[in-house]
């Protein structure tokens, strides 16, 4: 092309551009993209199965603590000895759970309250952290896990309850959470009572969804396989609410501002630490652990240090024991 042509295709173009300009209207981009759906999210048309009546007496009695040895002379023979030896410690926890146990984004590290409590454990068996191993498992992989033996234990916002304890040993209350409900700012709904034929989100395995679909409002269960996807449900307008313990809640919130909890905890949901059945000398283990903490001030430092400022202020729960 001779630099005259070159010329008049660039002024043609000029005057192309400019004819598009301020008094022509450009019409709005307009937006038809489905937003996908959490992996795995689902509705449920039929409720989760209904946790069974059958009694047990009151499942947060746990077993008395026992004596706690120097990590090594730990009872040959026993479930602490065989941790030690094996040189791990292997603690099943959440990686979406903000300040229970999740992942810091500028270290990739897991932290958190259930963390700083497996910490306490492998230092009773260890003299340090460093055996401790952490395996990620959603709410669904908690039981299967330890009933494969898969993992040590599992500390990660497990709420004990008569139907668990059919297949694993809890340890004594080391957390006391209630459920509670999560909503947008100005949603106007107040509490699970508010949320009759609305869509409300917590994850599979959970005492949450099984909650939610017992609820008397007969809110419609969605579940999830991580918290942090029923907060993107919820931004997305995919659910109107989630609900599930405090705790969880509270991390939700922190990261999303236009968020709010809503209405009085409708279900006590006391944490504790699952182990497979069968090991009764690691649950007396494990509680003389979390005994020292509640007196030791151990447990205050680790609850001032991830959730003061994000939940009110709390003391140790108190254990009970029956034998
Ligand atoms: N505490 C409830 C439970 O154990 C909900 C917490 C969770 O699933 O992470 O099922």
């Amino acid at each position: 092309m001779n630099r005259r042509k070159l010329t008049a295709v660039l002024v043609g173009a000029l005057l192309l551009v400019a004819g598009c300009g301020a008094d022509e209207a450009v019409p709005p981009t307009e937006v038809t993209a489905k937003v996908p759906l959490p992996a795995g999210a689902t509705e449920l048309t039929e409720p989760p199965e209904a946790p069974a009546a059958e009694d047990c007496g009151d499942p947060t009695a746990s077993l008395r603590p026992g004596s706690l040895p120097a990590p090594n002379a730990l009872p040959p023979g026993s479930t602490m000895a065989k941790i030690r030896a094996k040189g791990k410690l292997v603690v099943g926890v959440d990686q979406n759970t903000y300040r229970f146990g999740y992942r810091d984004p500028f270290t990739g590290s897991v932290e958190g309250f259930d963390i700083d409590m497996a910490k306490a454990i492998a230092r009773a068996i260890f003299g340090n952290d460093k055996a401790l191993q952490l395996r990620i498992l959603t709410s669904a992989q908690r039981i299967p896990a330890l009933k494969a033996g898969d993992v040590d234990i599992v500390i990660r916002t497990m709420s004990i309850n008569c139907d668990r304890l059919k297949d694993v040993d809890f340890s004594s209350v080391y957390y006391e959470a209630g459920q509670r409900v999560l909503v947008k700012e100005a949603s106007g709904y107040t509490g699970i009572d508010s949320l009759g034929g609305k869509r409300v989100c917590a994850t599979d395995g959970s005492t949450s969804l099984r909650n939610i679909a017992a609820a008397d409002s007969k809110p419609v269960p969605v579940k999830v396989s991580d918290w942090t996807d029923c907060l993107v449900m919820l931004q997305q307008n995919q659910v109107d609410a989630v609900s599930t313990d405090d705790t969880i809640l509270a991390g939700l919130r922190a990261q999303d501002p236009f968020t709010q909890m809503v209405g009085d905890p409708f279900y006590n949901e006391p944490y504790g630490m699952a182990m497979p059945k069968g090991q009764p000398e690691f649950v007396r283990f494990v509680n003389a652990v979390i005994e020292r903490m509640r007196t030791d001030g151990s447990w205050q430092a680790t609850y001032d240090k991830w959730l003061s400022g994000l939940l009110d202020p709390a003391s140790p729960p108190a254990a009970k024991y029956k034998d």
